[in-house]
């Protein structure tokens, strides 16, 4: 073998998996959005056997030879490609340490874990979930010890969403945010609460629906590339850099919750619609980790959509759309109400401040279940004591508790640290972007976001997963990852808006 031969074989094998990849995203898409309940079964399968099939191409021995090779190569290789053999290296030894008939099974665990959990929350029945759920945490368990039967399991699967990323980390992150926290959410608790009920008068559905397209320009998202659809719990898929599609939920009796959720998935597709050309179709496309995704996706939410000058920018559309429910209410009214704050149940609906509250429970109990201190049976409980120790509020049923989320049952264990973790990476940004731009200026000039996609285009889209998130917080910010900067913001922003001393 030599190095063309070997990059030949790696690239036609890796169009292969792109293909079948986005076979399996189509499904999954479809699953979600469009299809009926009752074909589960058959698509259940056709999964299993479009997962049983990747798995063969990812391992095939022509495969594993080739990234052999070029890892041992990796010196002659140019920079971008060594980095994309060392990722895909990475993934390829965490596969190899994998029976093929457990990853598949696996594979078919989520899918029905998904539909399993999808009916226990409508019937608030967390009893026919949790044998699902507890075999979801085995098995991340389980595969984590094949592939580092030495290191700690949950910390293989922090690891797995962002490179580094530790049990000890996270419990001095999430401590030091805490500190601030907490003390800011007894304060607002006691305070004068500020009137956001306009919110939740009647806002049909079918205006909404024009909202979020107005919002999508706003953003300056290119329509062309990237689709919205209606999901229970919103997200974004992309299939390829040319093909985002983003997801939000209409409630009739609250207009905030949709208008954040496309800001939020807007702000996943631009960093997808921004990385690199050069990456398409390579290991390299899409972004740095999770962390680094829900950074921007938050950045836009918060920082960016839940400022002055966005508010100011969407207002007069929003008095046009929804004028009757919106009689009486100025600009301040919305800007404040839209950054009320106030301890609540669910973490979707969470404002900026207690959110990071959801995710440390969500945290904490990971590592319990993990750690084998808890079993899914008791996570009613768990869920119930910790929301009432942290965020003061009572559980009424698992449906608006243990349930709320999608991410156990879709197999993402160790992923809601990167929440938390992606809010305070984007206060760092956020101090770098205000030195070189004025944003509250770029926004009003071009009347959308415009100079906030290129400068982040600039400065970490266009970078694709070529660093990790950590050297390119680095290369963005000049420093490295410092929580003050998040606990300052949130100090600042919420004393003002409060009057807090
Ligand atoms: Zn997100």
């Amino acid at each position: 073998m030599d190095i063309k031969t070997a990059l030949e074989t790696y690239r036609s094998i890796q169009k292969k998996l792109n293909a079948y990849g986005f076979a399996t995203t189509a499904v999954y898409y479809d699953s979600v959005t469009a299809a009926p309940e009752g074909g589960e079964k058959e698509r259940n399968d056709a999964m299993e056997i479009l997962s049983n099939i990747t798995y063969e191409i990812e391992t095939s021995p022509e495969m594993l030879e080739a990234v052999q090779y070029l890892v041992l190569h990796k010196d002659e290789l140019d920079a971008e490609t060594k980095r994309e053999i060392e990722l895909y290296n990475k993934q390829s030894e965490y596969m190899k340490c994998i029976p093929q008939e457990e990853y598949v099974a696996y594979g078919v665990l989520v899918n029905e874990a998904t539909s399993a959990w999808r009916r226990a929350k409508n019937n608030n029945d967390f009893a026919a979930f949790a044998p699902y759920l507890q075999k979801i945490f085995d098995t991340n368990k389980k595969f984590s010890l094949y592939y580092k039967p030495d290191k700690d399991p949950y910390d293989t699967l922090l690891d797995g969403y962002e490179k580094g990323l530790t049990k000890e980390k996270c419990d001095e992150f999430f401590s030091e945010l805490r500190e601030t926290i907490v003390p800011l959410v007894k304060k607002i608790v006691k305070t004068k609460q500020i009137d956001n009920s306009f919110m939740f008068r009647n806002y049909p559905i079918h205006i909404q629906h024009e909202f979020s397209d107005y919002i999508m320009e706003k953003m300056a998202i290119d329509k062309k590339y990237c689709a919205i659809g209606e999901t229970e719990h919103p997200f974004t898929l992309n299939f390829n850099k040319h093909d985002v599609r983003i997801t939000t939920h209409y409630y009739e009796n609250d207009f905030a919750s949709s208008m954040y959720s496309v800001v939020h998935e807007g702000g996943h597709a631009l960093y997808e619609l921004g990385s690199g050309d050069k990456y398409e179709g390579t290991g390299l496309s899409g972004g740095a980790s999770m962390a680094m995704h829900e950074t921007i996706s938050r950045y836009y939410e918060n920082i960016i959509g839940r400022s002055k000058t966005f508010i100011s920018l969407i207002f007069p559309k929003v008095k046009e759309l929804f004028h009757e429910q919106f009689s009486g209410v100025t600009e301040e009214d919305f800007y404040r109400a839209a950054n009320y704050s106030e301890p609540s149940l669910i973490r979707t609906e969470a404002d900026e401040l207690t959110y990071t509250l959801h995710i440390m429970i969500r945290y904490e109990i990971e590592c319990g279940m993990i750690s084998g201190e808890y079993k899914a049976e008791d996570l009613p409980r768990v869920w119930a004591e910790k929301y009432r120790h942290y965020l003061g509020v009572e559980v009424p049923d698992d449906a608006r508790g243990v349930l709320q989320d999608s991410h156990w049952s879709g197999g993402s264990v160790g992923y809601f640290p990167s929440y938390a973790l992606g809010s305070a990476y984007g206060a760092q940004i956020f101090e770098t972007m205000k030195k070189e731009l004025d944003i509250d200026a770029a926004i009003r000039d071009t009347g959308d976001l415009s100079k906030i996609n290129e400068w982040l285009e600039e400065h970490i889209f266009r970078h694709g997963a070529m660093y990790d998130s950590c050297d390119l917080l680095r290369m963005c910010t000049g420093e490295e990852f410092n929580a003050k900067y998040y606990t300052e913001y949130l100090k600042n922003k919420y004393s003002a808006i409060y009057g807090l001393e």
